[in-house]
């Protein structure tokens, strides 16, 4: 099976690999469990320093890896080195806080002692998707090897230079041969990987669908998953809200990563008293977006990842438009046979039982629902089989407050703010969007074996 990089912006094969075959993978993981052995028995400082080395080989090469993104799947390359920069945050902030999270935990009982240790667990393998072909890499590597466990990753078959580079970084940082290291696969294999023995556990970030998938298979033979699948964001604009930073916020959210991303704002609920004003103000702000080439520096949204994925979106819009929604900006596939651009897109009159209420928009088409009052966008936003996260705008921080914590049903919800990933603060959805957290103290505890040690 070959494994090929296809530039999405104009349709040249950039780089061509023989997939690893079963024996190579299961050699590979092999060798990550030999590493493992005594990985694990590293110490917290040693770990420390290396990722802390590794952060530093990501800064270094920051403008080489934004460029390889842009070509391998489309990220414009200012996006790209943003991208970069968290990635080495995480590494730094796991370095620094990992040996406090992991550190033993005394609870008074009736033994002598009694306390809570955290043990590595072994090889942890990662399924990874295409759009931050590195940050969700990172969000799962920098815990992994701080923690002791090691890691065999599946990423996404339209990224194998990012993939590949990621092994090479954690080698020249100066971690033990095989730690980490990467599967040249399709997703016909995972099924075999996580059959391994040597295989613990898995963590897998892309669709819904795919994470049902390799759930039933881990479920099979018993093994913990963390699953960040897909969301349908809302976001609420209430009466009293600030509708020019809501605009400019919600139009920053809907198009980073040229619409792909799992926590991007998809369907904002705006308050019917305001409804006219903040469609008005989002189209003046998405129309200036420039479109394009990702390698140009003032590009702001690049072409989808592949073409596959932008005829099914356009797919999505069409079917919106035939049940009732109106277009008021792009919905065209622009000119061009072998890009996979798709513009920024405009949608109005979005109710329940169109695609882009009821499904994941994946690309840069923002969907506006109206509704009469905050209980009514309550439960519009609610209304979703997704729950990753949420934003709510009022000039009312009381208000805000409220509704972020104790109504909208999502993993993160943030009020007057887009929803972003922050290496200090747990990440994950509820409801179809997943389970498990990723980052902050709750992300380092996924893969470790909580234990119990009571001495009498
Ligand atoms: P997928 O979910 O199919 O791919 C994500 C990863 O899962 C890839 O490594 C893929 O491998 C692997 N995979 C896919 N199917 C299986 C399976 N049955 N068993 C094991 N592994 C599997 O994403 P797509 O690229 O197909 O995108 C489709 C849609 O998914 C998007 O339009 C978007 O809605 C959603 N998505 C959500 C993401 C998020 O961040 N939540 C990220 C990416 C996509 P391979 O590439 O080899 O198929």
């Amino acid at each position: 099976m070959i494994i090929q990089s296809v530039n999405p912006f104009n349709g040249e094969v950039i780089a061509t690999h023989e997939a690893h075959t079963h024996e190579l993978v299961a050699h590979k993981i092999q060798q990550t469990h030999t590493a493992w052995l005594t990985w694990r028995n590293s110490n917290a400082e040693d770990r420390s320093g290396l990722l802390h080395k590794l952060a530093a080989i990501l800064q270094e090469r920051k403008q080489e890896l934004a460029k390889l993104m842009a070509l391998e799947m489309g990220k414009p390359v200012k996006q790209g080195a943003s991208e970069i920069e968290k990635c080495a945050a995480v590494c730094t902030y796991y370095a620094e806080n990992a040996a406090r999270f992991l550190t033993e935990q005394l609870v008074e009982t009736d033994a002598t002692k009694s306390y809570i240790t955290f043990e590595p667990i072994g090889v942890v393998l990662a399924v990874m998707p295409w759009n931050f072909p590195f940050w969700q890499v990172f969000r799962f590597i920098a815990p992994a090897l701080a923690a002791g466990n090691c890691g065999v990753l599946k990423h996404a078959s339209n990224v194998p230079g990012c993939a590949l580079a990621i092994e090479e970084m954690v080698v020249q940082a100066g971690f033990p041969p095989h730690v980490f290291q990467t599967l040249l696969a399709g997703s016909n294999m995972v099924d075999a990987m996580i059959e391994n023995p040597l295989i613990k556990a898995v963590t897998l970030t892309g669709s819904t669908q795919a994470g049902i998938k390799v759930a039933q298979k881990a479920g099979s033979v018993l093994k913990k998953t963390v699953l960040e699948l897909g969301g349908s964001d809302a976001y609420l604009i209430l009466e009293d809200a600030d509708l020019e930073h809501a605009a400019t916020t919600c139009t920053d959210s809907r198009l980073i990563n040229s619409g792909q991303s799992c926590i991007a704002a998809k369907r904002f609920i705006v308050v019917a008293e305001v409804a006219e004003k903040f469609t008005q103000l989002m189209l003046d702000k998405m129309k200036t977006k420039r479109m394009g080439d990702p390698l140009s520096a003032d590009t702001e949204v690049g072409p989808q990842a592949r073409q596959d994925l932008r005829d099914e979106l356009h797919k999505q819009v069409q079917a919106s438009i035939a049940a009732g929604a109106k277009c008021i900006l792009g919905g065209t596939i622009p000119n061009g046979e072998r890009n996979a651009l798709y513009p920024p897109t405009l949608l109005i009159n979005v109710t329940k039982g169109m695609p882009a209420f009821d499904e994941e928009l994946f690309g840069p088409v923002a969907a506006i629902i109206t509704v009469k009052d905050e209980e009514e966008a309550i439960s519009a936003a609610n209304d979703s089989i997704f729950g990753l996260g949420a934003a709510v705008f009022t000039k009312d921080m009381q208000r805000g407050e409220r509704i972020a914590a104790t109504r909208l049903e999502a993993g993160s919800c943030f009020v007057n703010s887009l929803v972003k990933s922050d290496p200090r603060l747990p990440f994950g959805g509820i409801k179809q969007s997943g389970y498990g957290r990723e980052l902050g103290m709750f992300g380092i505890h996924e893969f470790v074996n909580i234990k119990t040690v009571f001495v009498k």
